[in-house]
């Protein structure tokens, strides 16, 4: 446990102004974007990978938990600290270390803000590809260790996809560097691939060698109106399966419900909808300028089948930029239908989504509980938020019933808990449901390998043994 004795030990290693333990600091510190908190004991600002190795070499002497955290912007509980704990906030950690663009990557320390390594790529004609909604503030430390993802990912990849190396600090102190500067590399084990998703748990990221891709020339954009979520469900199948005599695929393919179409209303992303319209797929293409038109020729005759009812095209720039802003406003926006949201981030693959948007349809019904549903279809990949009030004792057990329900019909259906969001401290006691127990057993060495003494992230990503 902290005390005044080891808090003056951090000081002297980090310096005072680094380290902080006053009431108001604790309780910034405390959550996440999850409706639950916990005080940690202080909060710690690195500067340096040198600074984070003597941060967990200490906290090894002295047994103390660290929580790794970005913006706290995570809606699993991975940044919550827990009882005796010490938050290491990487917000002080944001230098680009080198920008190559010759060898298109970037190496960024872990608190670079996300969408500003995009703009950078972007001022000599690249890309970094991960999207998150949150991107205008989530960090990249907090994107690696959730492998987060966006719109943009269903043709470019996720998080992971886009890391070529690492550097980190490991529960026990050691320096690792996984992975290098190549796009090729067949040397070691793939523990970049490792670490990412790690939730924090297994080592603390300092560094990261990220890939960057050419930008798209052009972009267009659809905003496809459906009488039903299934005719928006079976388009996104032809889509993505196999009845498109030349395939395409879109650079973003988002689907709406209803209630998450009439969200966002206010953001005047609603505009000209046609009546009976049920659901919105936003579809997008990008390339070539030349080539643009055949690819939209073939997602909308894909796009065409029963249900349909409006292909909309042709937007401005600035309609364009209000479509995206109200599609990554909605985590918040859905929130007017109930102060609480109970948000699953659900993933099946992808010729299933018809079958889980019904199953999430009869679910809502069974248990009368609203359910907003939005999210990137194209990945099969769902944010399924059970909207509630935490004070009505009877609609939360109703709630947790449909959860429960909604988890066991994506397991059935070949899903998985997680597409983006990660586990932290909501979800892992359903880890269990979906991975066997030597599976779990497995990841339970890795991590005693990676923290011997359990010091990273406790309680998080692993169910209790
Ligand atoms: C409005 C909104 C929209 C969102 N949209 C998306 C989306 O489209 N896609 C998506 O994937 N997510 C989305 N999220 C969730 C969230 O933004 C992502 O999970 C993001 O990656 C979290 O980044 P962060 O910097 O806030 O990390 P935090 O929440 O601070 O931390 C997340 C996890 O990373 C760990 N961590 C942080 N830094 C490090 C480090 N240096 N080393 C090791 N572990 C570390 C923490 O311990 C924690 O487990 C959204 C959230 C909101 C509120």
């Amino acid at each position: 446990m902290l005390n005044a004795a080891i808090l003056a030990e951090f000081e002297a290693l980090l310096g005072v102004d680094r380290v902080f333990a006053d009431d108001e600091t604790l309780a910034l510190y405390a959550s996440d974007e999850t409706p639950r908190s916990c005080l940690p004991d202080a909060v710690l600002f690195p500067t340096s990978h040198d600074d984070v190795v003597a941060i967990v070499k200490l906290a090894n002497q002295h047994r103390l938990a660290l929580v790794a955290r970005g913006a706290g912007s995570g809606n699993v509980g991975g940044a919550m600290p827990v009882t005796g704990s010490l938050v290491v906030s990487f917000e002080c950690m944001s230098r680009i270390v080198e920008f190559d663009a010759a060898n298109r990557l970037v190496v960024v320390e872990p608190g670079v803000v996300t969408d500003h390594i995009d703009a950078m790529a972007a001022t000599v004609g690249l890309m970094y590809a991960p999207d998150p909604g949150s991107g205008a503030y989530c960090r990249i430390g907090g994107n690696l260790a959730m492998n987060a993802a966006g719109p943009r990912c269903v043709k470019y990849g996720a998080t992971r996809d886009h890391v070529l190396g690492l550097r980190a600090v490991t529960g026990d102190g050691r320096e690792i560097r996984v992975g290098g500067r190549t796009t090729k590399y067949a040397t070691a084990y793939d523990l970049t691939r490792l670490l990412v998703g790690s939730e924090g748990t297994l080592a603390l990221i300092t560094e990261a060698t990220l890939k960057l891709v050419p930008a798209p020339e052009s972009v267009a954009t659809l905003r496809v109106c459906y009488a039903s979520n299934a005719s928006a469900c079976a388009a996104v199948s032809r889509i993505m399966g196999k009845s498109m005599p030349h395939p395409v695929l879109p650079s973003a393919l988002e689907f709406m419900d209803r209630r998450a179409i009439d969200a966002i209303r206010e953001y005047g992303a609603a505009e000209g909808l046609p009546a009976g319209t049920q659901a919105v797929l936003m579809v997008e293409a990008d390339g070539d300028a030349d080539d643009l038109p055949r690819q939209i020729a073939a997602l909308e005759q894909a796009l065409a089948g029963e249900g349909l009812l409006e292909i909309q095209s042709g937007f401005t720039a600035e309609t364009i930029a209000t479509l995206w802003v109200a599609r990554k406003s909605l985590s918040f926006a859905v929130k007017k239908i109930a102060p609480l949201k109970i948000n699953e981030d659900v993933v099946v693959p992808v010729a299933r989504l018809a079958n889980l948007v019904n199953a999430i349809d009869a679910l809502g019904q069974r248990h009368d509980v609203p359910i907003v549903s939005f999210g990137h279809a194209g990945n099969g990949n769902l944010h399924v938020n059970l909207m509630v009030h935490a004070d009505d004792a009877d609609e939360m057990a109703r709630a947790r019933a449909c959860r429960d329900a909604l988890i066991e019909a994506v397991l059935g259906l070949g899903g998985s808990l997680s597409g983006e969001h990660g586990i932290g401290s909501e979800k892992r006691h359903y880890v269990g449901r979906e991975l066997d127990a030597s599976t779990l057993a497995m990841m339970r060495d890795v991590k005693k390998l990676f923290d011997p003494l359990g010091l990273l992230n406790p309680g998080k990503k692993l169910p209790d043994a």
